[in-house]
């Protein structure tokens, strides 16, 4: 069966100023769909065609690149666009938030670490808030289009919030900027959606 890409939960303009309409377009629209279309190529007539997408993830090492590649790249995006919205920003309340300030101290912390484990990831790939396979809450970061799912990551989890940073979700607003890009990011993320990630992963 394959792979399909889903309408965003919002429209392309509704994170704006944070992140822009172009951006969102040329990031759903076209690498999204890119990635989707490479995964279902690279699984055509195996038997990756008759699995869920967590299943190929956490086996990916079976896989070839290009399964790992896109399977990646199609996972990290549809966790991506679920976790950000029009209504988000603020700091998460209730389990989330107690779990988060045993984990890091505080709010400010965790988002302090998320926004390091993004900055200094060299080249391309992803800041995560993961639960960890002890169950506590942990932050990571992947290069390209890894993710702490699969069996090759060196820190293993749950992602339950995923920042992209590859240049291609900031460049045309933040050009060169990716600390800025990660600071406005926080404007639009939906806690709510986090909490229930975080609620299904522990
Ligand atoms: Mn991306």
């Amino acid at each position: 069966m394959a792979f399909e890409l889903e309408a965003l939960p919002y429209a392309a303009d509704a994170l704006e100023p944070h992140i822009d309409r172009e951006t969102m377009e040329i990031h759903h629209d076209r690498h999204h769909q890119a990635y989707i279309d490479n995964l279902n190529k690279a699984i055509a007539g195996t038997d990756a065609e008759n699995a869920s997408l967590e299943d190929i993830l956490k086996n990916v090492s079976n896989y070839s690149p290009a399964v790992r590649n896109n399977g990646g790249g199609h996972f990290n995006h549809r966790l991506f666009w679920s976790v950000l919205g029009p209504n988000g920003g603020g700091a998460p309340t209730g389990e989330l938030a107690q779990a988060i300030d045993d984990a890091f101290g505080s709010f400010d912390e965790l988002k302090k670490k998320l926004q390091e484990a993004g900055a200094t990831r060299f080249g391309s790939g992803w800041s995560w808030l993961i639960v960890g396979e002890d169950g506590k809450l942990a932050v990571t970061s992947t290069p390209n289009q890894d993710n702490p799912l699969m069996d090759v990551a060196d820190v293993k989890g749950t992602p339950i919030l995923g920042i992209d940073v590859w240049e291609h979700a900031y460049y045309l607003k933040y050009q060169n900027k990716r600390p800025a890009y990660l600071e406005a990011i926080f404007n639009v993320v939906n806690w709510d959606a986090v909490a229930q990630n975080y609620a299904s992963a522990k």
